[in-house]
């Protein structure tokens, strides 16, 4: 599943295609959302704003596109009057005079009041967005140590994002490594020098792998970002060569390295 970076980097590309221009064609593969399309038609897209996992997709209309893309769902862009190329299925189609993004493959897509949006029962769930230009590492301390996750193990609570929108499975090898701590540890029991190290990994790691990695929003370009040890098994670790090793943790495979993440 792609992490906030990508998310961001895929609400970027949407923007360039559609933000600020009047829609000249929308189609939705849902019975339940046809209803909207006489409101949407000749409105505009006033900005593609990426939550956590999710993105909203606003129209001056006072409308709002929620959409998951959970494991499938993907966005693709093209030039007006054109499609894709994309062997997917097709959920939602939105057309301006410059540009065509048609979302695939994706369920989970409503269609809210601009107005009420915030009380999507996803947008209520999450936590504060990592890529949140205003999330300072203090304010990660200090929700770290909130009664809620202070005493959560490190390895399961990078992935709730409860605890922080847009953090998954790459970014927490990465954010554990770049910490120098463990899936097993716990906020409660970290002296304040590593709480503050682990504050600044959880804001830097992931800022970095926005600016750094992928290009177009729309496939992974891995090599642009230095995965320190994610997907790195036997190779040796950047800072000690220790041989990185995979476990599994919280379901889901953790690479870190055994020496200086002990
Ligand atoms: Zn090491």
């Amino acid at each position: 599943m792609p992490e906030g970076p990508e998310i961001r980097r895929v609400a970027d590309a949407l923007n360039r295609a559609l933000a600020g221009r009047s829609l000249t064609g929308v189609w939705f593969a849902f019975e339940r959302l046809q209803a909207y399309r006489p409101r949407l038609l000749g409105a505009a897209v006033t900005r593609v704003e990426p939550r956590g996992k999710a993105l909203l997709t606003h129209f001056s209309a006072g409308l709002t596109l929620y959409s998951h893309n959970q494991l499938y769902g993907r966005w693709l862009i093209a030039g007006a009057g054109e499609n894709p190329s994309s062997s997917r299925t097709p959920r939602v189609r939105l057309e301006t005079e410059a540009a065509t993004a048609v979302l695939y493959s994706a369920s989970d897509i409503e269609i809210w009041p601009s107005a009420e949006v915030e009380s999507h029962p996803f947008l209520q769930r999450i936590g504060p967005d990592v890529l949140d230009d205003g999330l300072a590492p203090e304010s990660v301390v200090e929700r770290l140590l909130q009664p809620a996750f202070a005493r959560r193990k490190l390895g399961a609570l990078l992935l709730d994002q409860s605890f922080l929108a847009g953090l998954g499975n790459y970014l927490r090898a990465e954010i554990l490594w770049a910490a120098c701590l463990g899936p097993d540890q716990r906020p409660a029991d970290l002296p304040g020098e590593v709480l503050a190290a682990l504050g600044r990994a959880i804001v830097e790691v992931p800022r970095l792998s926005y600016a750094t990695r992928g290009g177009s929003g729309q496939t992974h370009h891995e090599a642009a970002f230095r995965f320190n040890v994610f997907k790195r098994e036997g190779a040796a670790c950047p800072r000690c060569r220790t041989p990185i090793r995979k476990i599994a943790d919280a379901s889901r495979p953790l690479y870190l390295c055994p020496a200086c993440q002990a």
